[in-house]
């Protein structure tokens, strides 16, 4: 038995879904947010997101953004390759715009998210775990479980921004994934001397190494093997900020704090299709990516955007209302070259700058020494980086 009917029911309340959520909350839409998570009170994850400017913008137009806890601005992005000369410096003046980035904390941005689509009146559901998705011509069909009660419910569009769980239950939709063998260790650490404003993205033959100015910390996202990681996790304080040292180089003098450390298994993850009768993935559910250049929620953030403003262009009682094919084709197609590009770039990054081949770091570095003399092809990688293909 069908226990309500929503035009749209977006299942996973991470920064993604809410951020669909908010962008819709003005809409005469009937929505549910499903989350299977309780909204956490602690903030205990070091994870960091490197925010670009463009994602400044869509939280400001949210009204997340002035309730972060200081997103620290990122006003330098220094690159450089472990091994190998040459090196090359991105400022705003590159791109046009106030500041490269912001440095947040997940939890940080998840909470404060989480309390304004309580604040705005969203109907949030936490600890309802959505077990089975049915997608039809006419409606899809979602059974969730809460405080062990099962319901049954319907909507006219059905969004996945569960980070990739159910999508292959859509007909059609099917992942290619590609696992990388690597995982990301992250942690706050403290240097002798820092940089303020500046961003460190070291490339190692073992993958790269991000050092993402946080306060007066820095927040460390490094890549490695599997194998290797579990070792260095292993590893006691002193050992690890040694290794961490001899990995970075002497640009901020010694390392001398760790904070807990986290880590994190990497993959290449992207749907065939992200539409389906009734339905649309989004966020990660639609790609996860190398965090490489920190490209992940931005992209996603922009998914949840750009799907947002397609619903809020359908005239009322028109052919494309949420969830018609009509409209979501449209959406699959507006999406296309920026999904496209931000798979390409982080993962030919990865690719180039692992290869264990003399010529190709030679002329890695050649590369970064000529971006760096070349103002347009900086401003290009810059924008990318950014706003993707929105440029
Ligand atoms: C180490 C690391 C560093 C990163 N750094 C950056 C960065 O600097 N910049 C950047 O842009 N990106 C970065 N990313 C990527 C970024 O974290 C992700 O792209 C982003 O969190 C995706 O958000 P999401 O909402 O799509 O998915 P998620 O954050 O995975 O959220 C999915 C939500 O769905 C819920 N859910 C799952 N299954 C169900 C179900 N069956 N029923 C109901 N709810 C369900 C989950 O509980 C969760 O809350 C990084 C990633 C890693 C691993």
């Amino acid at each position: 038995m069908i226990d309500q009917q929503f035009d749209i029911v977006i299942v996973g309340g991470g920064p993604v879904g809410m951020a669909l959520a908010l962008a819709l909350r003005e809409h005469k839409l009937s929505i549910l947010l499903l989350e299977a998570r309780e909204l956490p009170e602690e903030v205990d994850d070091p994870r960091p997101l490197a925010l670009s400017y463009g994602s400044r913008l869509i939280l400001q137009h949210l009204g997340i953004w002035k309730n972060l806890t200081q997103p620290t601005p990122i006003t330098t992005i220094h690159i450089s390759n472990f091994g190998h000369f040459g090196h090359t410096v991105l400022t705003p003046d590159d791109a046009g715009v106030p500041a490269l980035g912001y440095v947040v904390n997940y939890h940080n941005l998840y909470h404060t998210m989480g309390r304004s689509v309580r604040d705005y009146g969203v109907v949030y559901r936490t600890n309802a775990l959505v077990t089975t998705i049915q997608t039809g011509q006419q409606q899809a069909r979602i059974t969730y479980r809460q405080n062990e009660t099962e319901k049954q419910i319907q909507a006219k569009l059905l969004v996945l921004a569960d980070g990739g769980k159910l999508a292959e239950q859509i007909d059609g939709i099917r992942y290619r994934v590609h696992d990388y063998r690597h995982t990301a260790i992250v942690a706050n650490v403290k240097t002798e001397s820092s940089r303020p404003g500046t961003a460190f993205e070291r490339f190692t033959l073992n993958g790269p190494l991000a050092l993402l100015p946080s306060g007066d910390k820095y927040a460390l996202v490094w890549t490695m093997p599997t194998a290797e990681a579990k070792k260095i996790l292993r590893l006691d304080d002193r050992l690890f900020l040694l290794h961490l040292h001899e990995q970075f180089g002497d640009r901020l003098g010694n390392f001398i704090h760790a904070g807990k450390r986290s880590s994190f298994p990497l993959i290449l993850k992207h749907a065939s299709t992200i539409i389906g009768h009734r339905s649309v993935i989004i966020g990660n559910a639609a790609q996860t990516l190398h965090p490489v250049a920190g490209q992940g929620f931005n992209l996603g953030l922009r998914d949840a955007w750009e799907l947002a403003s397609e619903i809020s262009h359908i005239p009322s009682g028109a052919p494309g209302e949420p969830g018609s094919s009509r409209m979501l084709s449209v959406y699959s197609k507006r999406r296309q070259r920026d999904k496209h590009m931000g798979r390409v770039f982080t993962d030919s990054l990865i690719k180039l700058f692992t290869a264990d081949l003399p010529l190709i770091q030679t002329c890695n570095g050649i590369g970064l020494t000529v971006l760096d003399c070349l103002p347009p092809a900086k401003r290009l990688v810059a924008r990318q980086m950014i706003f993707g293909t929105k440029n």
